[in-house]
Formats: structure tokens, C-alpha cells, sequence
């Protein structure tokens, strides 16, 4: 227990803190931040686009030949195939095109992904089971859930979530070798402050007390991890961080 100052320490910026044996407990309303990495738009994406562009002419002027020619002209011989080639193009380019361009969020609250206008699926970096570090993706595992972030189009995402995984949960992040992939650059994704987390009705990890008051939670600054303000232990249970 080197750093064993009373209070509480923080530092601003990315938010990977508790290095070199610092103090990490904090407020729930301490300040909190993260990163938001918007998708690099690839040739996959725009075959995707180009695809369902094709396939819309073709529907259009498939239904145009079927049904709008005129009372004489009859439906075109052709327009029953132009129909059938949008459908078969559109159901490929739905069942193959790249639609995993979300918007992802990287920072104190874990790892973030878009999934709709002003919704944002999380997982906490002390809910993250594993990591899991392929050819394509980086996946983040909790319970129940996984976020897959597609190395092509969130490169610096990714690095991002393999750097702070191993300050914040270094266990997690063991099995993936060093350098497996670059280095985060702190010049991507836009830093945004993240409101107070939503503790109240939760329980503390260590002594399984409810957490009835949002002002009776304490945090840990580097996983997240929550606490009753009277069971915070010597160490974080799920990182190890110091926080006494
Ligand atoms: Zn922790």
C-alpha cells in the first residue's frame, strides 16, 4: 500500500488512471470521461451502399415494367427479371454487405457501442469477461452480451479498448500478445464527459450491502467496479486497484 494518502486522487484526460499504485477510489459524481471513435468508412461499405442503390433502380424500374406501362403496352417481358435481381441483390448485399458501422465509445464507463439514435449499449470494464483478439475483430465479452469492434473500419477504437483493458483489467486482457495491436493514439476519437453513473439499487461487491443513495456509492476510478462508502475494501475485488 504505497499510495496510502487520505481522500481521493484524480487526473484529468483519458481517463486510464491508478498506474504505479495510486489511489483510485471516487465519487460517484467525480468527473468521467470518454472517447467517441466514429466508424472509417471502407470499400465495404460503399459496395454495401452501391449495392442497395443498384437494387433499388432495378426494383424501381422492374415495377415501372410490370405494372405502370399503360393499359396497352402490357407489363415489359423483362420487368419479372428485373424484379427477381433486386431481390436476390438487396437480400445479398443485407446478408453480406457491412452494416457494423456504429459509432463506438471508449472510456471510464467501458466499452460502448451505438445501437441507436441517443442509445448506447455498455459494458462496464468490470462486467468484461474477456477479450477476445482475432484476424477481424476485437470482441469485448460481458456477461450476456459482446461488443465486436471490426478491426477495418475502428482500427483506433480497438487499440484504444486493448491499451485501457491493460491498465484497467489487466487479467482480462493476459491471453493477447503485446503488440498485437498499435499503440492508441490519443489524436483519435473526441473526448465527451460521461454523466454520474446510475448506482442506486445496486449492491457493494464486497459486502453485497444495497446501495440505497447514490451519495453512499463509491467507485473504482480504473474498472468501474462499485462499493458501499462503509465496505470498500484495501484493494478493488475485481481489478486489484489500490483503494484505501
Ligand atoms: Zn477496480
Amino acid at each position: 500500500m504505497a499510495a496510502d494518502r487520505p481522500g481521493k486522487r484524480r487526473r484529468k484526460g483519458s481517463g486510464t488512471t491508478g498506474q504505479g499504485g495510486e489511489v483510485v477510489l471516487r465519487q460517484r459524481t467525480d468527473p468521467r470521461s470518454e472517447r467517441r471513435f466514429e466508424p472509417k468508412a471502407s470499400l465495404e461499405l460503399g459496395l454495401t451502399m452501391l449495392g442497395m442503390s443498384v437494387a433499388a433502380l432495378l426494383a424501381g424500374a422492374g415495377v415501372y415494367g410490370q405494372w405502370f406501362r399503360g393499359e396497352d403496352a402490357g407489363a415489359h417481358p423483362a420487368a419479372t427479371y428485373l424484379l427477381l435481381g433486386a431481390l436476390l441483390l438487396g437480400a445479398a448485399v443485407g446478408l453480406f454487405g457491412q452494416w457494423s458501422m456504429k459509432s463506438l465509445r471508449v472510456g471510464d464507463a467501458g466499452v460502448g457501442i451505438e445501437s441507436g439514435p441517443g442509445e448506447i449499449e455498455r459494458i462496464g470494464w468490470h462486467d468484461v469477461t474477456g477479450l477476445l483478439l482475432t484476424e477481424t475483430a476485437l470482441t469485448v465479452q460481458g456477461s450476456g452480451t459482446a461488443i465486436a469492434i471490426p478491426l477495418r473500419s475502428h482500427l483506433p477504437a480497438a487499440a484504444r479498448v486493448l491499451a485501457e483493458a491493460r491498465v484497467r483489467i489487466p487479467a482480462r486482457a493476459a491471453d493477447i500478445k503485446e503488440g498485437a495491436l498499435p499503440p492508441p493514439d490519443d489524436a483519435a476519437g473526441e473526448v465527451r464527459s460521461l454523466e454520474p453513473p446510475q448506482v442506486a439499487g445496486l449492491r457493494c461487491k464486497a459486502t453485497d450491502k444495497l446501495i440505497a443513495f447514490e451519495a453512499d456509492a463509491r467507485l473504482c476510478g480504473r474498472c468501474g467496479e462499485h462499493y458501499h462508502k462503509e465496505g470498500v475494501p484495501q484493494r478493488c475485488l475485481t481489478c486489484e486497484a489500490p483503494l484505501r
